[in-house]
């Protein structure tokens, strides 16, 4: 049925039609960043609000944008995942995983390690909407067990856990909880996704903060869930809908260009941290380095078997001698290394955790957690030489 012609438009109406006028045919070696919140049918009876996607991925742009969807299949294949979904951050992938899997009534397990905000909103928001969760310690391996209840819908692992670094027995603590019918989710951020293969070791649901190495330079923050489970990717996918959960496509293509350079900056992260590392566990002022790579990290055993790398985070417990204000002291002279939260980026940070209230590990006020960038190796630890020797 032809139609027939309309009158030449208003400039005003010519201004506001979006048809395309360049040429087609444009490639380049950057990913496209497509903006959009309306996405178009061809025909009425196509119109449909989805967000599984499938044979017309593109129903609503909360689902996704090709920039989006570029993002979340490749944090998929580098996690070897079926199913991927970007949150606006890593805490949101936390926050969107619990609400997925728990409900009132149910239990859920956070290791004593885990990210402090992990903590908050269990013990927080969580507690308020009736889910029970409760910390365990990190270590316990398959220990776990005896903590399942018939309730127990959700066990999370964090590996290595944030500032004290325990490296978990992810293996055992998921056959014990798959064993009780619960899901279990993995925080593997400090992995990015290449050091710890989560679904070859039993893991249902791992996320990431791809504010750390996926973005890598501290300026974008994102978030990841990958799934290679059906029934899991239902759940996140029909929640993350529920929760509204979009992402900007602008912050999409600076971790897809994060992305390109991620292999060569944690090959040179890995070593400038190992010698790092090394230099302080040598010194008088350090009673103990918690990095994954050197035995006096709790499972370092457990990341030999499990882990086919090391990232560039890890903590240091001073001396006695070097406690408290000593410490805050020696931080402030430090000049090279930046104070400040976060990690993963090209910028060598330190932190103080001074009494993390945790029940098992909690190392006082002897606790430093250093971040190492991609400045020269020589040029960290003389800054660090002249911070001890000012004192
Ligand atoms: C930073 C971090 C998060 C949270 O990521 P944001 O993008 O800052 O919300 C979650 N888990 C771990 C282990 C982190 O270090």
């Amino acid at each position: 049925m032809s139609q027939p012609p309309l009158r030449r438009p208003d400039w005003r109406t010519a201004l506001i039609d979006p048809t395309p006028l360049a040429p087609p045919g444009f490639r380049s070696l950057a990913a496209p960043v497509y903006r959009g919140s309306t996405t178009l049918f061809e025909k009425a009876r196509d119109l449909r609000d989805d967000w599984r996607g499938g044979a017309m991925p593109y129903t609503y742009g909360l689902y996704g944008t090709p920039t989006t969807l570029e993002l979340a299949s490749r944090v998929a294949a580098l996690e070897h995942a079926a199913h991927c979904f970007i949150t606006p951050g890593g805490q949101a992938a936390i926050a969107l995983i619990y609400l997925a899997f728990c409900s009132a009534g149910d239990h859920a397990l956070v290791p004593e390690s885990a990210y402090g905000p992990n903590r908050d909103l269990a013990f927080g928001m969580l507690r308020r909407l009736g889910i029970e969760v409760e910390m365990y310690d990190p270590m316990l391996g398959d220990g776990i067990r005896a903590l399942l209840r018939p309730n127990t819908r959700l066990v999370w692992c964090e590996s290595p856990g944030s500032i004290t670094m325990e490296v978990q027995d992810v293996p055992a603590i998921a056959a014990a909880a798959h064993a009780a019918g619960a899901t279990v989710a993995l925080d593997n951020t400090y992995a990015a996704g290449v050091f710890f293969d989560a679904f070859a070791h039993g893991v249902d649901v791992s996320m990431q903060a791809l504010t750390k190495y996926i973005g890598g330079h501290s300026d974008v923050l994102l978030g990841s869930v990958s799934t290679c489970d059906a029934r899991c990717h239902e759940a996140l996918g029909e929640a993350r809908t529920l929760l509204g959960m979009g992402v900007s496509p602008d912050d999409c293509s600076l971790a897809l260009r994060g992305l390109q350079t991620l292999g060569v900056r944690l090959d040179r992260l890995e070593k400038s941290t190992l010698a790092v590392a090394h230099w302080l566990q040598a010194r008088p002022e350090v009673d103990r380095v918690l990095h994954p790579a050197l035995p006096t990290c709790p499972g370092h055993d457990v990341w030999q078997r499990d882990f086919t790398g090391s990232a560039s985070i890890f903590s240091v417990v001073f001396d006695e001698a070097w406690r408290g204000e000593a410490l805050m002291d020696f931080i402030d002279r430090l000049q090279r290394f930046h104070i400040g939260y976060s990690w993963g980026g090209v910028t060598s940070l330190v932190t103080p955790c001074f009494g993390l209230n945790r029940p098992t590990r909690d190392y006082g006020d002897r606790l430093v957690r250093f971040n190492i960038g991609l400045e020269a190796v020589e040029d960290l630890t003389d800054d660090l030489a002249q911070a001890f020797e000012g004192r």
